[in-house]
């Protein structure tokens, strides 16, 4: 056994499934997660000493490459004073100004430690808003783990639940809980239309992935995006992007800077706490004042607004808002699609690629899908055998079909070269 089997054998014991979230698990492609001991930059290193390009990134977070000198330097000093107070700092503060200043339909911002809470919180905030219980999600997007939105939901759960049942994807949550949840496919316009038009006045809010990352990249239409904003805005519900995935990825003013559209609230996660658990959601101030301490609506945090996440966070949006950054990062990205499309056609393999700034997908397809029924039509069988031949190369590519994956401003031409390079071998042996 190879040093990551025998750690894998050993977390099993202790951690049910080895994993602490389930799609590090490799249970859509088969084989053992490699464990990570260190990273830099845009590669990291398992516990066979083995190198790998990193194209998952946390997940998204690790913009700026991972162990960045400048981030770690501002996390030291904050660590230098404690890791938590359980009381304001002035740096919670800089945070929440930078992100207002950053996206403009935030007025008012809560820290929070994670996407889960940060969706969770917002849609408990908009029901307490509006007095009202439904809400509107989308077929194979993922809103993290609250129980009201483990309906059809995506990410980890494409890959372990029968998500095609109208039903929870997930034990545990009561079908009673998710009565209140209504599921709607995403880029449907006369759907979401249909259902304003019956019940609009019940509708607390809509969430949506603006581009959604959690079913393989899939790209919202313009028809789709204007009608969500006019039909809540016409019957008083919310509207809610969640830009945990998309939030100074895409670009730095997230989706809504690239889609002309002002959300009523945003949730924000990932990059913005630079790899440290720290997340946010906010948006118009007459919807925040609702929440406690000033209004009704409770939500609360033991770690929530931690300095040194946000020594973190500080830096990296300090980071990602210097000229030049997202147009090197997007052209970076689009090099890498362009050259791993071109490897796929010169082998005659059905191939599609897509990307927005520093995310992008893939596609064993001819076209790149715009809806879930779509991606889950894509030739899953050939993306298994692609990811582990690139495994093999040293390429490490997200272990689900069902997931976008994410560069870095330290993917530069020699790594993006070395991906193209491996991926022409790996197509050969499809
Ligand atoms: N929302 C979106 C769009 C996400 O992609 C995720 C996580 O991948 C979440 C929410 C949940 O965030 P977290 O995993 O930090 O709870």
């Amino acid at each position: 056994m190879n040093q990551n089997e025998v750690l894998f054998e050993r977390a099993q014991k202790t951690i049910p499934g080895g994993v602490n979230s389930p799609v590090r698990a490799f249970r859509q492609v088969g084989g053992t997660p490699r464990f990570v001991t260190k990273a830099k930059g845009p590669y990291f290193w398992d516990a066979e000493n083995k190198r790998y390009i990193d194209l998952i990134m946390s997940w998204g977070p690790m913009i700026v490459g991972h162990a960045n000198p400048e981030v770690v330097e501002a996390v030291q000093k904050a660590a230098e004073t404690s890791f938590s107070y359980g009381a304001p700092t002035e740096g919670e503060i800089e945070l929440a100004e930078r992100i207002c200043s950053i996206m403009p339909s935030l007025e008012q911002v809560r820290m929070v430690s994670s996407g889960t809470e940060a969706t969770m919180s917002a849609l408990r905030l908009a029901r307490g808003y509006t007095g009202r219980d439904l809400i509107i999600k989308f077929e194979g997007c993922y809103h993290g783990h609250a129980d009201s939105l483990l309906v059809k939901a995506g990410s980890g759960l494409l890959t372990f639940a029968d998500s095609t049942q109208n039903a929870p994807s997930s034990g545990g949550v009561p079908q009673d809980l998710v009565k209140h949840t209504l599921v709607l496919p995403y880029n449907d316009v006369a759907a979401i239309e249909e259902v304003f038009n019956k019940q609009g006045n019940e509708i607390a809010a809509v969430i949506l992935e603006p581009i959604a990352g959690n079913m393989n990249l899939i790209q919202p239409s313009k028809e789709f995006l204007s009608a969500m904003r006019n039909l809540t805005s016409k019957h008083g519900s919310v509207l809610i992007y969640d830009e945990v995935m998309t939030g100074f990825r895409v670009a730095l003013g997230g989706a809504q800077s690239l889609q002309g559209i002002t959300p009523d609230l945003t949730c924000l996660g990932k990059v913005m706490g630079g790899g440290m658990p720290m997340a946010a959601f906010g948006g118009k101030k007459e919807i925040m004042s609702k929440l406690a301490p000033l209004g009704s609506v409770y939500q609360a945090g033991t770690l929530s607004g931690n300095p040194v996440a946000v020594a973190a966070g500080l830096k990296t949006l300090e980071i990602i808002s210097r000229e030049g950054f997202y147009e090197y990062l997007t052209g970076q990205t689009k090099k890498l699609m362009t050259g791993l499309k071109q490897a796929a056609d010169k082998a005659g393999v059905p191939f599609a690629v897509d990307n927005v700034g520093g995310m992008f997908g893939f596609y064993f397809a001819n076209q790149v899908p715009t809806s879930f029924e779509a991606v889950t039509k894509t030739d899953i069988e050939a993306f298994k055998k692609f990811f582990h031949l690139m495994l093999d190369e040293g390429v490490y590519l997200a272990p689900s079909a069902y997931e976008a994956g994410f560069t870095s401003i330290a993917h530069d031409d020699e790594v993006v070269n070395a991906i193209i390079a491996a991926a022409e071998s790996s197509f050969k042996k499809l």
